[in-house]
Order: C-alpha cells, then sequence, then structure tokens
C-alpha cells in the first residue's frame, strides 16, 4: 500500500546519459552539438536535413476537448516514441518548453508524467536554455523603442499610442500587470498610457519564432510585427523602428532546438511554446524539421483539442512549413468522456458507463475532423487506474463500429513497454499509407470563408457573426493587403464552441467573432471568440509553494 512515486521521484531515479552519448545515437559526432552542461545541448540549423524532412513521417498527437485535468497528450507523445524505439523506428519526440506560468501556478510542468517524461525535468521545467527569457528580452526592445519614440522630438513617427497594441511581457504568472499605466514620473518618465503585460508564451515573437525558417526569414517576420497607427492613420511595423536587426541577435540561440532525453534514452527535442488559444500551439517548425533530419517518425504535440491545435497545426504550420503528417493520434480519457456526458468533476474515478457513452460524440467529432484533412486517425486511450473494463469496451466498441482503430495508452505506468498497440497502429497506418493530408482551406480564399469553413467544418457551427468591430477590423485587413493571410483562431478549448459551458458536441450555434487582431509578424490574423487570457493570474496556493532545493542542490515538489 505504498503511495505511487510522483513524476519528479521517478525521474531522479533514472541514469542520465550524457548528451554527447543521444547524440552519438542519432549519429552525430558530438562536435556537431553545442553543450548547455552535460545533459543539455542545442542543434545548429546546418543539421537539418531536405530530404530527410521531405521523406519521413510525421505523427501528431491531438486530443479530444480537454477538461481541468489535462488529457496527457505530452505522456502519451512520448510513451509513443518510446515504443517505436522498441520497434526498431528510429524515432524522435519534439515537444514545447514548459512556460513558468503554469509550472508555478496549477498545471505544473510539461515534460510528460509517470514513466514517460523527458529529462532532466528540473532543467526542462525551469527555464531549460533561456530560449523564454531571450523572447521577453527581444520583445520587450521593441516595446521600450516604440515607447521611446513617442517621446522623442527628433525621430517621431507620430505614433497614436491610443492604437497600440503590443504589452511587454514576462514568463511568470501576475495578474496585477495585466492593466497597468506607465510613462508616470513627469516629462523626463515617457508618455503616460494605458499598457500591461501578457505571459512571455503569448507574445507574438514566440509564434514569429515558431514559424520562422532561419535568422533571415525570423528577421524579415520580426520587422513585420504591425505596431499601430500615425495619427494619420499610417500603419507602423517594428521595422520603421528599425528594431528587426537588434532583435534577432537577441534571438540568436534561442532559434535553435534544444535537445535531451527520454526516460528510456531516446533522443527528444524541445523547442519554444505558444499559447494554443490565441497562437499555433506547437513547438517550431525547425524543431520539428530538426527532428524529422534523424528520424524514420517523428512524433509531436499540438495544444489543446483537435479543433484548436490540429487545425493550426495541419492550416497554418503545415502549409506554411510545407509538411504532410502521416497519422493523428487523438488522446482520450475515460474520465473526460464521462466529464462531456454530464459526470461532475468529483466523480470521474468512479465507473458510470452512461456518461461515458453520453460523451461519446466529442470524441466522434473530432475522429471526423482528421479525416477532413485526409489524416487518418488512431484513438489513444491514455489509461488511468480508475478505468473500468466495462469504460474501455465502450470506446472500443464505437471505434469498430465507425473502423478506426484504436489502442490502450499506459506509457505513462509502463513506458514504451506500455504503449506498444498504440505504435504498432500507427505504424500500420503510416506503412500502409492511409494518408493523404491536404488542408482545410486555401490561404487565398477571402477572409470571411476561411472563418467560416473552420467553423462550420470543424466547431459545427450553423453560423458565424461578426461583431461590428470585427467588420471593422475586416476592412483595415484588406486596407494593410494582409486578406491572404491563414486564420488562427482565439477560442476556448473547453467545448467546441465559443462557450465554455457547452460540452459534447454542441449543434447549431453561432460563432460570434468580436474582433480580429493582426499578427502580420507572425503571418497569420486571429479571430476572437469570447474572452482571452493572456496573463493568467496565480491560484491561492499555487504549485510554486511545494517546490524546493537542498544544500546538494537537489530539487523537490516539482509537478
Ligand atoms: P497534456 O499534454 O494533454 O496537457 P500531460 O501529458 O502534460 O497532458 O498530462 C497532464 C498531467 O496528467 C500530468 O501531470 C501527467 O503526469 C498526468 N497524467 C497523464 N497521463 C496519466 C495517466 N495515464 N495516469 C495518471 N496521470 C496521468
Ligand atoms: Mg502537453
Amino acid at each position: 500500500n505504498t503511495k505511487p512515486l510522483s513524476d519528479i521521484e521517478i525521474a531522479q531515479q533514472v541514469q542520465l546519459r550524457r548528451i554527447s552519448t543521444i547524440a552519438e545515437k542519432m549519429g552525430l559526432d558530438p562536435e556537431e552539438i553545442e553543450m548547455y552542461g552535460n545533459y543539455k545541448a542545442k542543434l545548429p540549423l546546418s543539421l537539418i536535413d531536405k530530404d530527410k524532412v521531405k521523406n519521413g513521417n510525421l505523427i501528431l498527437v491531438s486530443a479530444i476537448s480537454p477538461t481541468p485535468a489535462g488529457e496527457g497528450k505530452t505522456t502519451v507523445s512520448i510513451g509513443l516514441s518510446e515504443a517505436l524505439n522498441r520497434l526498431g523506428k528510429k524515432t524522435t519526440v519534439v515537444l514545447r518548453e514548459p512556460s513558468l506560468g503554469p509550472v508555478f501556478g496549477i498545471k505544473g510542468g510539461a515534460t510528460g508524467g509517470g514513466f514517460s517524461q523527458v529529462l532532466p525535468m528540473e532543467d526542462i521545467n525551469l527555464h531549460f536554455t533561456g530560449d523564454f527569457s531571450a523572447i521577453e528580452k527581444a520583445h520587450n526592445l521593441l516595446a521600450a523603442l516604440i515607447d521611446n519614440n513617442l517621446q522623442s522630438k527628433t525621430n517621431n513617427l507620430g505614433l497614436d499610442a491610443r492604437t497600440i497594441s503590443l504589452k511587454r511581457v514576462m514568463d511568470v504568472n501576475d495578474r496585477a500587470l495585466r492593466n497597468i499605466v506607465i510613462g508616470l514620473g513627469g516629462t523626463g518618465s515617457g508618455i503616460p498610457r494605458e499598457s500591461g503585460f501578457d505571459i512571455t508564451a503569448a507574445s507574438e515573437i514566440m509564434a514569429i519564432l515558431c514559424l520562422s525558417e532561419d535568422l533571415d526569414d525570423l528577421k524579415r517576420r520580426l520587422g513585420n510585427i504591425f505596431v499601430g497607427y500615425t495619427f494619420d492613420k499610417q500603419p507602423v511595423y517594428a521595422r520603421d523602428l528599425n528594431a528587426e536587426g537588434a532583435m534577432t541577435a537577441l534571438l540568436k540561440d534561442a532559434i535553435k532546438p534544444n535537445l535531451v532525453q527520454t526516460i528510456e534514452g531516446n533522443p527528444a527535442i524541445i523547442h519554444l511554446g505558444p499559447f494554443a488559444n490565441i497562437a499555433q500551439g506547437t513547438n517550431s517548425v525547425i524543431a520539428t524539421r530538426m527532428g524529422m533530419s534523424f528520424s524514420d517518425y517523428t512524433v509531436t504535440e499540438a495544444g489543446f483539442g483537435f479543433d484548436l491545435g490540429a487545425e493550426k497545426f495541419f492550416n497554418i504550420k503545415c502549409q506554411s512549413a510545407g509538411l504532410s503528417p502521416k497519422a493523428v493520434v487523438i488522446t482520450t480519457t475515460i474520465r473526460a468522456l464521462k466529464y462531456h456526458g454530464g459526470a461532475a468533476l468529483n466523480t470521474l474515478t468512479v465507473p458510470n458507463v452512461e456518461a461515458l457513452v453520453n460523451g461519446l460524440p466529442n470524441l466522434e467529432k473530432h475522429l471526423e475532423n482528421a479525416k477532413l484533412y485526409g489524416v487518418t486517425p488512431v484513438i489513444a486511450i491514455n489509461k488511468f487506474l480508475t478505468d473500468s473494463d466495462e469504460e474501455i469496451a465502450v470506446i472500443k466498441e464505437l471505434a469498430g463500429r465507425l473502423g478506426v482503430k484504436v489502442a490502450m495508452a499506459e506509457g505513462w505506468a509502463k513506458g514504451g513497454e506500455g504503449a506498444l498497440e498504440l505504435a504498432e497502429k500507427v505504424i500500420e497506418v503510416v506503412e500502409k499509407s492511409q494518408s493523404s493530408f491536404k488542408p482545410l482551406y486555401r490561404w487565398s480564399s477571402d477572409v470571411v470563408t476561411k472563418i467560416e469553413t473552420i467553423a462550420k467544418n470543424i466547431y459545427g457551427a450553423a453560423n458565424v457573426e461578426f461583431s461590428p468591430k470585427a467588420k471593422r477590423d475586416l476592412k483595415t485587413i484588406s486596407d494593410l493587403g494582409l486578406e491572404g493571410l491563414p486564420i488562427c483562431i482565439a477560442k476556448t478549448q473547453k467545448s467546441l464552441s465559443d462557450d465554455p459551458k457547452l460540452l459534447g458536441r454542441p449543434t447549431g450555434f453561432t460563432l460570434n467573432v468580436r474582433e480580429i487582431e493582426i499578427a502580420a509578424g507572425a503571418g497569420f490574423l486571429i479571430p476572437i471568440t469570447g474572452d482571452m487570457m493572456r496573463m493568467p493570474g496565480l491560484p491561492a496556493h499555487p504549485a510554486s509553494e511545494r517546490i524546493d532545493i537542498s544544500a546538494e542542490g537537489n530539487i523537490s515538489g516539482l509537478i
């Protein structure tokens, strides 16, 4: 009756391999990687192999609409990649970097769980190789240049401060900084104006870095960041402030993906991580290509449920980078489906076939959505100790009826051994090449059509309504010549609709677009539906209260 080991306890029992050993396993000379101590390294962009990228097998791990508990996409991604390696497929898992917001807040880290983790989890979860800090500095440099320009007599672009939407960023949840007044203290201390802080993962620079091809492309995109308007309605971009050179210089190392290892000693690449609700929610194009350069199979994860993460992964990232995923794993948990079927959060560990059956339409919708992209889905049931055999049978029966492959994913309890069945099914899909990826819309369609295509086909909306502000934004987008950009809808992850309370598979609803933000640097348009949180707060008892370090330097309490 002993308490199961916590994630950090499991992680600390593992004898880490030197990162040079992992590099050798990938076929690299350790001289070719840039060491950050013994267990972390940066991978220079010159290691990307275009032919391997073109011919490699990319697997996306997504999920049903998530519940407050998290569905285990990261854990399943790691377990699956361990299992693929066990089956003789050279595999790399490519993931996002954790943000300190959730590490110190409610959810905890993002390095997987149980026996499916990436290591060293303490380092990865606690500001790692400094990528987020570099983004913060580059972002705040631009913010400082803007306020300096407002102040300057000799170099004043005539920016109307009321049109500036760029805030400052920081990688800690701090609600007190959401809305602030800056520039107080008299004429020498700037022009007073309303502003605030977003969390670093919400920075447009995070989104930009994740879509950039190389340093030149990064610089071009940074220069394209839309800052605001002059008093005579001329658009101002970061390049008008000559900001992009110095910003790119600050990001010279952050652009390189980070190499670490899994519990079973396989390579893992961890790189960046934009919000999945307001941005594209997936690691960098460069990291994905790097993974594919060394692997037969590359497993990656996109944030939140399929409707947000996979939709943006396919339509924005894959179209932008010319990637063709060969399979999509839809992670589901019995707990979450019961929640979608009306069971209360505190009853999810009790068997309840009726609620589970009621919740199945959520899973069914995400499976249908995967097929809209021509990518064959495989259901992964992320097994929790409280799942009953009767409940598992219900999902298998649904899968049989729909002709979709399904497997238990027990990577959390058993590591790669527990995900062999899932890996076999993924290999079957890939090797019979049952997928032929096609995006849902073409970037060249008009903006309203693109938004309606996503809302009706993926969310299941009956129609889309545009507020007067959103209609004005459509006009601005056309005035700026940005109609050809892809769409990155900001929506709650809790529901397929824009109403977080509508669980399961809602129908007949209207999607309400309040406004449309322009991320000209990242290269997408953000229709905003509902309230979007860009600077989360901490709970009454933050996870940070449990985190400690001993005199010997051993960290405890990270979850
Ligand atoms: P996601 O990537 O979908 O947000 P994670 O993989 O990060 O989810 O998992 C969320 C949390 O749930 C982690 O703390 C992880 O340890 C835990 N977890 C995941 N799978 C299981 C499982 N099968 N049993 C118990 N806990 C799990
Ligand atoms: Mg995750």
